[in-house]
């Protein structure tokens, strides 16, 4: 245990707040009936599988039944996980998780665990626990095929792009829930890590030694690094939604027909876009990943139909819900403009969710996991695909013309590299 010490900072009071670990959950639970009885009676056991960077993930289940799917329990810790007590981090952050499960819940039926409620002493969420599903980057990067997964997805963001916006919120209520929503500490890791460390030299930053004339190049292209900076402003500034804000593959379960959408602490009033790019990004790098492992072509037309499907299942179900929108206003030739600006907008999105992933501080196990050579042809074959994203999305402006330059440089010979 870490001790006990103030849960927000300012706070005069000395909080309860302390780190859970495995001995302790058992006892945890026992004060905490309502989560307790969603489980059998009698002995539990509980493991830690929070591979994630930042918090601490219980598995509890009961000890006769080691089958039977239990409880999930997340509990945010004062610092990043990966880097310890160095980087502290405002435990905050289970809090904004919580709202976004509870506003996701009144509309969103298809794609979230089952929700059970927050601790605010202890910052612990407790959620369905869904072992009998798989992290969707695990699972593509073993070639397994998820069919409806992109679809789910788009659905997903449809839905938060609707309800939770000005189209299906009253305005003054929208606002409110703006205000509640706001997430200073986890954006400003957004902010950095996504737009603005990867373009410098930073201390955050690494890649493989193969790739320095690559990425010198990327941090010298001032057109690159302008447009980068026009989609942080967005970022900063474009509160249109209350978005996921980190919807990579890695917040993603799949298994038994489900898809299921986890770990929203990002979320917050942003640009719908980003979500979008976020999953363009990765079905990118997974099909860089799936040419330079030749998967079989089933596989790879799998990974290739990410983006489109995404795609069609976004903009269908924002259509289908456009009847119900609280500002009549708001028409239908406004509709197709926005979902036109959310296009464009994802495509330079995916390209900076790609590009950090290459650059930047944290990496991805799809490239990370290929051996050399293969591991830097992929890495550079993504960095080409960023760039161009970035610089070219509004002249592309569709998600298929889009898909065609991922196709493209995947098999384009990879350029600059040196070993
Ligand atoms: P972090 O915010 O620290 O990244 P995540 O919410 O992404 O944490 O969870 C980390 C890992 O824990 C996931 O990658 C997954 O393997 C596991 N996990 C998270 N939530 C669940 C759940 N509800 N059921 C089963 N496993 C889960
Ligand atoms: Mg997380």
């Amino acid at each position: 245990m870490a001790g006990r010490l103030t849960a927000t900072e300012g706070d005069a009071t000395v909080s309860a707040y302390e780190p859970l670990d495995l001995a302790a959950v058992e006892g945890y639970l026992d004060g905490r009936p309502a989560w307790r009885s969603l489980l059998p009676d009698g002995p539990l056991t509980v493991t830690e599988v929070g591979d994630g960077n930042l918090n601490l993930v219980f598995i509890v289940r009961s000890a006769a039944e080691p089958e039977r799917s239990g409880l999930v329990l997340k509990q945010s810790l004062p610092w990043v996980r990966v880097f310890g007590a160095g980087w502290p981090l405002t435990v905050e952050r289970a809090v904004h998780e919580a709202h976004a499960y509870e506003r996701y819940g009144a509309f969103e039926h298809e794609t979230l665990p089952a929700y059970h409620g927050f601790d605010a002493e202890q910052y612990a969420l407790a959620i369905e626990d869904l072992s009998g599903l798989r992290v969707w980057r695990a699972a593509l990067n073993d070639g397994e095929i998820h069919p409806g997964a992109a679809a789910a997805l788009g659905r997903f963001v449809a839905r938060l792009a609707f309800w939770t916006s000005d189209v299906g919120t009253p305005a003054e209520e929208r606002k409110r829930q703006q205000a509640a929503a706001i997430n200073p500490e986890l954006c400003r890791i957004t902010e950095d890590l996504v737009f603005t460390q990867p373009y410098f030299e930073h201390e955050h930053n690494h890649h493989a030694p193969a790739l320095d004339g690559l990425v010198q190049e990327v941090r010298a292209d001032a057109r690159l690094r302008e447009e980068v900076s026009v989609l942080k402003h967005a970022f900063l500034t474009r509160g249109e939604a209350l978005i996921h804000g980190d919807l990579h593959t890695g917040s993603v379960m799949v298994g038994g027909g489900r898809t299921a959408v986890i770990d929203p602490e990002f979320a917050f009033y942003g640009p719908v876009a980003f979500d979008l790019g976020a999953l363009w990004a990765n079905a990118a790098i997974a099909f860089v990943r799936a040419d330079r492992l030749d998967r079989p072509a089933a596989f790879r037309e799998h990974v290739a139909a990410i983006l489109p499907d995404s795609w069609a299942a976004f903009t269908d179900e924002l259509r289908r819900l456009w009847p119900s929108r609280v500002d009549r206003s708001l028409d239908d030739a406004f509709r197709e403009r926005w979902t036109a600006s959310i296009a464009r907008d994802a495509i330079g999105f995916a390209g900076v969710k790609a590009m950090r992933r290459m650059i930047g501080f944290a990496h991805v196990s799809d490239i990370e996991t290929l051996d050399e050579p293969r591991r830097s042809s992929a890495a550079g074959a993504v960095i080409a695909i960023a760039r161009r994203l970035i610089r070219e999305r509004d002249a592309l402006a569709t998600p298929a013309a889009a898909w065609q330059v991922v196709v493209a440089e995947t098999a384009a010979p990879t350029r600059g590299l040196a070993f």
